[in-house]
């Protein structure tokens, strides 16, 4: 069969190196010529954001972070930037930070240097999200995509091994999304593949200890991959789903992630053989759904929905939103009964083999 497909490569920089941070954040700035710049970190990230800063002239420090981007603290965070003429943003921390940098961003056209320090992707893809009245929309704007990523495992080392693993289990899910969103293609397929390898290899490391430098350099890159194929592909069925349960009933964002993804993956592998086969294989097995068991088990993965604080009274509003966004390239199609049936195994943390066909 002969290949045929349109791929969008976006363009954006990368620097990579354990303890490298604030020596490569720094040669950034200088090569960017900011003269203004704004740090943009959580109260508790604030530490971090200063010693990664040391080496460059901060004109104003912001701390105000709030998880989905709500448009007040999007609105707040605009008006400080364009008070003090701002006219380089970093962001320090997870996706919360980087999303609140990509809202300035979106609508001041400041652009943005991004230092990661979870394993959500924000960094390395075009997408904007801001939640109003417990609706959080998204769209994707070249505007808002950082012009340079800075990652250092060093800087990961303090995230908590349970929340090391629901973020980079948010990393794993945007690979197997990716192989079946709208905008699946070889190459965000092969990208995939690979972060799904050196997730599958580094979460374990991690686990086994949080302080291994191998093991946080491997998420961080597996991440990275992970964002990449993602932005490429766009949202399929995982992050439609996790969407809605993050912004109508709050869930955290990588714990919720963590939890769908295996019941996904069972729903849609038997659909999908040339995605299952590239799964299986990234995960050194034979099946995809036994490779990503495998690993949930060794890292001890999040389980149930339920554990969250999702009830069964919320299963058919996100049904209902679901059966509209959910997209046509999905593998299986999606039915009331089937999205329902989804939703309450992953609630209770039943076996996701359940739901194979
Ligand atoms: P987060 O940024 O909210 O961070 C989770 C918690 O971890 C916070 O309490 C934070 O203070 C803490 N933390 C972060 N780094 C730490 C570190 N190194 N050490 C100790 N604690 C640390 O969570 P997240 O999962 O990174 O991001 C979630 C948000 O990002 C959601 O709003 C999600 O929608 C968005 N997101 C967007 C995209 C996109 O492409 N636009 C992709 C992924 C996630």
């Amino acid at each position: 069969m002969s290949l045929k497909f349109t791929h969008t490569t976006l363009g954006q920089r990368v620097l990579f190196g354990n303890g490298q941070a604030t020596e490569n954040l720094a040669a950034e700035v200088a090569r960017l010529e900011a003269k203004t710049v704004m740090v943009i970190a959580g109260e508790r990230g604030m530490e971090l954001a200063t010693a990664v800063a040391k080496d460059i002239d901060v004109a104003v420090w912001h701390d105000e972070v709030v998880m989905h981007v709500p448009v007040d603290v999007a609105e707040r965070a605009r008006t400080v930037s364009a008070d003090n003429g701002v006219d380089l943003l970093v962001s320090v921390g997870g996706g919360s930070t980087t999303g609140l940098a990509k809202a300035i961003s979106l609508t001041t056209g400041i652009p943005s240097i991004a230092v990661a320090t979870t394993y959500a992707g924000s960094e390395a893809t075009d997408v904007w999200g801001l939640t109003e009245n417990d609706v959080k929309t998204t769209g994707s704007d070249v505007k808002v995509l950082p012009v340079a990523v800075i990652y250092d495992s060093e800087l990961t080392l303090s995230l908590p091994v349970e929340l090391s693993i629901a973020s980079g289990l948010n990393g794993l899910a945007h690979c197997v999304d990716s192989l079946w969103a709208p905008n699946a293609d070889p190459i965000n397929a092969a990208m995939a593949a690979e972060g799904i390898r050196a997730l599958n290899e580094g979460l374990p490391l991690i686990v086994e200890d949080s302080q291994d430098i191998h093991g946080r350099d491997l998420a961080l890159y597996g991440a990275y991959l992970a964002a990449v194929s993602f932005a490429s592909a766009g949202s399929g069925m995982h992050h439609k789903l996790c969407h809605i349960l993050g912004g109508t009933f709050n869930l955290p964002h990588a714990q919720t992630h963590a939890t769908v993804l295996p019941y996904v993956l069972a729903f849609n592998v038997d659909h999908a053989p040339e995605a299952a086969a590239r799964m299986a294989a990234a995960f050194g097995v034979d099946d995809a759904v036994g490779g990503l068991n495998q690993l949930r088990a060794r890292v001890n993965a999040p389980k149930a929905l339920k554990d969250y604080g999702f009830t069964a009274e919320g299963i058919p509003a996100v049904v209902e939103q679901a059966l509209a966004t959910i997209p046509d390239s999905n593998p299986r199609p999606v039915t009331e009964e089937n999205l329902t049936q989804l939703l309450t195994a992953a609630l209770n943390g039943d076996d996701p083999a359940t739901l194979r066909r």
